[in-house]
């Protein structure tokens, strides 16, 4: 009797009629009992919802991540399971395929990209926050180059990796000479492309050609040459005769001399001087410049949506692009010796600058965790280690400042692409590294004026080095050539350039990026008093009141939002 009353309680335990009944102390507890049960199990499931919604929506925003990364390990892990089978060059070639498409895809989008990005983030800014930005951002540009430069030169005079002789080391490849006046004056005729539609697949580059010279001889001993006194007709005619023999031997002669050519590839200094100048007098025009400014803020975010496609197919190109690579390196045994201490000291030089300068700089600016912000690049960064090319890498840095780390468009449409093209730390870094390794295994000794002369003309070659892969190694012939140490021996470092590429492409992306961070950080209050300025253009617009005029021919009122309905 008693247990059934006590089973019936328990029955009726969530019905409400039983709440307004006096409890007996034992249903109490029962009730008690099945709430905290109740309770625990909808806990779990809380916990198990949020568990699984929590790593779904983590899986979700890292996807790309995951995939990248994936496809790194991946493309390492098939590679060297391949090398045993020994492939051809030509199979190796097909075999990255794929990664040579994927290439293709992000230099496609490159051109537009810069060209857009620049015009639109330039025209959105008054010309007084634009150039207290670009003023900032060329601070931080030289800064962190020259600190790059510094590092370098303290990493291989401590380290010092070119101990024995040339002897050790081998030779590959072919080296084309430059004057560093030559180069330094192409740099400069580059930011000035007389045909834009030329810059946009040629630049231009001095080549050297041979024209023959008429000189004199210069007269062998002065004693016969001397003209003899006028005394008589005999030696007036004698010295007649000698003047004549030396005309004679004016001889012709071949000069080199530098004359105009071009080399293949986007003139991209070019075309962001343009753009910038461009952009620049399109925000100036205020109401009238509306139009083109629309056109490239459209442009802008069509590419975007390009890259947004292109993305989802970044991890198969990596996987492609880095495995094709470790299968194309001849002989592993290249990277020992006096030749793998310089790849470590060019390797400890890049991991200073990128993960102890860099970050220290943007935590000293800005107050906030650059851990943080570089793990939103993660997949900029792996892009850039896969291709080599800081521009083409452009389009996925584009995309994981503004999505992943939310720096604002004005900043990144303008520091990004002026970054990709002049700001070069790892080339810097690696140009004045390797010019002193040389010299180090020439048995040359340089002096501090020549260690001044190789940062500045290191500075200067990673200005005007491409973002593509090996470019550094073509600019440092201009280093070489300034203090006097012979260009063919950057034969010497070829066989480890395509790995050392990919760290300072790596080290110049996370350069940039971090610079747009510290720019934006720097200029919050211009672009702050802009938002300002145009809410309340927009605030005014809105309610200024329009004269429409009605089918009857008479004129009407009413405001835009009207209009808008
Ligand atoms: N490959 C590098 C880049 O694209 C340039 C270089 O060769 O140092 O940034």
């Amino acid at each position: 009797m008693i247990m059934s009353e006590k089973q019936d309680n328990v029955n009726s335990l969530f019905l409400s009629e039983d709440l307004a009944k006096p409890l007996e102390p034992d249903s109490r507890a029962a009730r008690f009992q099945q709430a905290l049960q109740k309770r625990v199990t909808r806990a779990k499931q809380q916990t198990h919802s949020i568990t699984k919604d929590s790593l779904k929506g983590f899986l979700r925003r890292n996807a790309f991540v995951i995939f990248t990364v994936a496809a790194v390990v991946l493309g390492i892990i098939l590679a060297f399971a391949l090398r045993p089978y020994k492939m051809t060059y030509i199979q190796v070639k097909y075999y990255s395929f794929p990664g040579e498409l994927l290439m293709r895809m992000l230099q496609m989008l490159v051109l537009p990209l810069i060209v857009s990005s620049l015009v639109s983030g330039m025209a959105s800014l008054d010309s007084r926050a634009s150039g207290k930005m670009g003023l900032r951002a060329v601070v931080y540009y030289t800064a962190t180059t020259v600190i790059a430069v510094i590092i370098g030169i303290i990493m291989v005079v401590v380290v010092h990796p070119g101990k024995g002789t040339k002897a050790d080391l081998h030779h590959e490849g072919k080296i084309e000479k430059v004057q560093a006046a030559d180069a330094f004056l192409d740099l400069i005729r580059n930011m000035f492309p007389p045909n834009l539609v030329e810059a946009c697949f040629k630049q231009y580059k001095t080549q050297y050609s041979t024209r023959v010279v008429q000189k004199p001889v210069v007269p062998t001993s002065a004693a016969t040459d001397a003209p003899l006194p006028l005394e008589n007709t005999s030696s007036i005619l004698e010295n007649v005769t000698r003047a004549l023999g030396s005309l004679q031997e004016m001889l012709s002669m071949d000069e080199v001399v530098p004359v105009p050519g071009s080399a293949n590839g986007v003139n991209a200094l070019g075309l962001v001087i343009f753009s910038i100048c461009f952009g620049l007098v399109i925000g100036s025009m205020k109401q009238q410049g509306q139009a083109l400014k629309e056109f490239f803020d459209c442009l802008n975010e069509a590419i975007m949506r390009l890259v947004a496609i292109i993305i989802w197919y970044a991890p198969i190109g990596i996987m492609f692009l880095i495995s094709g690579k470790i299968l194309e390196m001849e002989d592993l045994a290249l990277m020992g010796g006096q030749l793998g201490m310089y790849t470590l000291t060019v390797i400890g030089g890049l991991l200073i600058h990128a993960l102890v300068v860099l970050p220290s700089l943007y935590f000293v600016v800005t107050h906030k965790n650059p851990w943080l912000f570089i793990s939103g690049l993660i997949q900029a960064l792996i892009t850039a280690l896969g291709t080599s090319s800081s521009s083409a890498t452009l389009p996925i840095t584009f995309k994981c400042l503004e999505e992943n780390n939310g720096v604002d468009k004005r900043v990144t449409r303008f520091v990004l692409p002026v970054g990709a093209t002049i700001n070069m730390d790892g080339t810097a870094l690696y140009e004045a590294l390797a010019a002193i390794f040389i010299a180090q295994v020439n048995n040359y000794e340089l002096n501090f004026g020549q260690i001044i002369t190789i940062s500045i003309t290191a500075t200067a070659a990673s200005i005007g080095a491409a973002g593509i892969p090996q470019a550094g190694l073509v600019t440092m012939v201009i280093v070489l050539t300034s203090v006097g140490l012979p260009t063919e021996d950057i034969t010497l470092i070829i066989a480890v350039d395509w790995f050392l590429d990919r760290l300072r492409t790596a080290t110049n992306v996370l350069g940039d990026s971090l610079g747009a961070g510290i720019v934006e950080h720097l200029s919050r209050h211009e672009l702050r008093t802009s938002d300002a300025e145009t809410d309340s253009s927009v605030t005014e617009e809105n309610e200024k009141p329009y004269q429409l005029i009605c089918q009857d021919g008479e004129p009407r009122k009413h405001r835009r939002s009207e209009t808008a309905m």
